[in-house]
């Protein structure tokens, strides 16, 4: 992703030069990573690369690194207002990207939590009045037997009174 005097990235048709520069305070030259953290996914920075050695702190995102090089010139001209546009463009696209995923997660979170609600589930509604009918059934399974075992005596005394005649 680097070249070892620049960044490049192109930008809508543009091509914005990202100088990699020497760190200020240790000399050593600059890094481009890009972040994978949840909350800043694919957010460009630049870093000292001795930051986890000696714990230097130059540590920038994309845009306060350009705004950065503008301060101390080394963007200038052209260049200069090309990468501040750029990242300008890319921070707000990298903003609503991040907006779209959260609103995303908030969406499925809530119909998650309609779904955990009890009653409002049809599942639970069908597998309540399921058991219901099932229990239902059994009773008019019951009756049923009930009745075709008295019909059945009825019709074995009526039997037995006829033969007595
Ligand atoms: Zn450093």
């Amino acid at each position: 992703m680097s070249s070892a005097s620049s960044a490049r990235s192109g930008l809508r048709g543009r091509t914005v030069v990202v100088p990699l520069i020497p760190c200020p305070r240790c000399q050593a030259t600059v890094r481009y990573y890009v972040s994978n953290t949840e909350d800043h996914e694919g957010w460009v920075f630049y870093r000292c690369p001795n930051h986890s050695a000696t714990g230097c702190d130059f540590w920038f995102w994309e845009m306060e690194y350009v705004a950065y090089l503008v301060d101390a010139h080394f963007l200038v001209g052209n260049q200069a207002v090309d990468a501040v546009g750029a990242t300008e463009e890319r921070r707000e696209e990298l903003i609503r990207a991040s907006y779209e995923r959260r609103r995303i997660a908030t969406q499925v979170a809530t119909s998650r939590a309609a779904l955990a609600r009890p009653g409002s589930l049809q599942q639970n509604m069908s597998k309540h009045q399921e058991s219901a009918l099932i229990g239902l059934g059994a009773e008019i399974l019951v009756l049923l037997k009930l009745l075709l075992g008295s019909v059945m005596l009825l019709c074995a005394l009526c039997v037995l009174l006829l033969m007595k005649k």
